[in-house]
């Protein structure tokens, strides 16, 4: 059975525990989110060293880290280094988003190394092994989809970025409505490619059953994928956007009447007076399902510094309810990332899902705040280093100009909290 099948029969299934005791929450709050679908735990049994991780309402929001090779660079020992940089992190979960060198082979290997859950885009393998065999994506046979996700998930993976929202009906609104950058999603472009040469229906939509099939057979849990989210602001909220939001909501309510975990990406790129309007909409139409966003990056000029306008957008949609976040590093719109990258992609996110769960109320979110601040006002530096998250880095921007006193360089002897602690305290102030 699975896991939500094994829920839904009044068993408490291992993972709805585990969550339950790092969220610091109860078992059986978990266990109704799992059953309504407020709650996906990615948890494929293939996957032997995972440790699950909860998504969704009252958990504290999560954020995925995408590593992977490119057809320019491909190296399966950097991506396990990625791997290691982006967990060292804190990431609560990684794609592999290879499309270089021997794929199947380097999800197995991140697979078999990480302990937190593992998502791909099965239609990356699917695609480029169609140039292989036939010479073009546009001739992958639908047969050659569903292999690549079955293989996947035999593999072990715990989550599958599917596009199954982009339909002909939701392309039609895209030409007609006109882009400024058309579309940005690679597994999207990849079906609308398909779609418009084959003059079909969406594989992925059209059969949706079998991809539900095999989601129970394995137990991996679906991410709704994105294809028209918009790369720029100006294609923010758009007609194409939201028909293909429509669509997941649609796609949400039948996996959910299968018995299959399932949650929704969205943009992308959205302008700051968009984002939270941009999570309610996700919430009415899918019903609650656990959302994934991307960002959003929230202007589009921060090239090289993607990680700060996807973390800006990253807050709100977390504060405004988002669940899961999906990083976006100093590489975004440049390059492959390398492990500085990734690593400031991960506390950029992981800052930006931290201020959503103050606002949302997260179990010690706020506690955590506090004792840094009380930290800081006692100028105790070990404790500050400690609650921040890069020790390492706190420890030497202090250290880089030491204070004669014991306060940092910054004011030194005219610590605004050292001068105010002395006489707030001091006997001869009468209250
Ligand atoms: S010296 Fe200035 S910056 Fe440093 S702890 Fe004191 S008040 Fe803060």
């Amino acid at each position: 059975m699975t896991q939500l099948e094994l829920a839904r029969s009044g068993i408490i299934p291992p993972q709805v525990k585990h969550v339950a005791e790092v969220e610091g929450t109860e078992i059986n709050f978990i266990l109704q989110g799992l059953i309504d679908g407020t709650i996906v735990i990615p948890a494929n049994p293939n996957h032997a060293k995972l440790t699950p991780c909860g998504i969704g309402k009252g958990l504290r929001t999560k954020v995925n880290a995408n590593i992977g090779t490119s057809s320019d660079f491909f190296d399966l020992d950097t991506e396990l280094k990625k791997l290691q940089a982006a967990v060292d992190a804190g990431s609560d979960a990684v794609m592999d988003l290879s499309t270089g060198g021997d794929i199947s082979a380097i999800r197995r290997a991140i697979i078999n190394t990480s302990s937190v859950p593992i998502g791909t885009v099965p239609v990356y393998q699917a695609g480029i092994e169609a140039i292989e065999r036939h010479g073009a994506i546009v001739n992958m046979t639908v047969d050659e989809i569903f292999n690549a996700i079955e293989e996947q998930a035999e593999d072990g993976v715990d989550f599958m970025t599917v596009h199954c929202g982009v339909t002909q009906a939701s392309v039609a609104r895209l030409k007609n409505q006109g882009r400024t950058t058309g579309i940005v999603s690679r597994g999207g472009a990849f079906h609308t490619a398909w779609m418009l040469h084959n003059d079909e229906e969406n594989p992925l939509y059209q059969y949706y059953d079998r991809l539900l099939d095999l989601a129970l057979k394995y137990d991996f849990a679906l991410s709704l994928g994105d294809s028209m989210r918009p790369g720029s602001i100006t294609d923010a909220s758009d007609r194409a956007q939201i028909e293909e939001l429509i669509i997941q909501g649609e796609l949400v309510k039948c996996a959910r009447e299968a018995g299959v975990q399932v949650f929704v990406e969205g943009p992308g790129h959205l302008p700051l007076d968009q984002v939270a309007s941009n999570v309610q909409l996700e919430k009415n139409l899918c019903r609650k399902a656990p959302y994934y966003v991307l960002g959003p990056l929230v202007t589009d000029i921060g090239a090289g510094y993607d990680h700060i306008t996807g973390a800006i957008g990253g807050a709100i949609a977390a504060a405004a309810g988002a669940d899961f976040l999906c990083y976006v590093t100093p590489a975004e719109h440049l390059s492959l990332p390398d492990m500085e990258d990734v690593k400031q992609g991960v506390i950029a996110s992981r800052l930006a899902a931290h201020a959503g769960d103050i606002v949302k109320g997260v179990k010690g979110a706020r506690e955590w705040d506090e004792k840094m601040s009380r930290a800081r006002k006692n100028l105790d530096w070990e404790t500050q280093a400690r609650l921040s998250l890069d020790p390492q880095l706190s420890h030497q921007i202090h250290s880089r100009i030491p204070s004669a006193e014991k306060t940092c360089s910054m004011c030194g002897k005219y610590c605004a909290m050292a001068i105010v602690e002395k006489y707030l305290n001091s006997p001869a102030i009468k209250h």
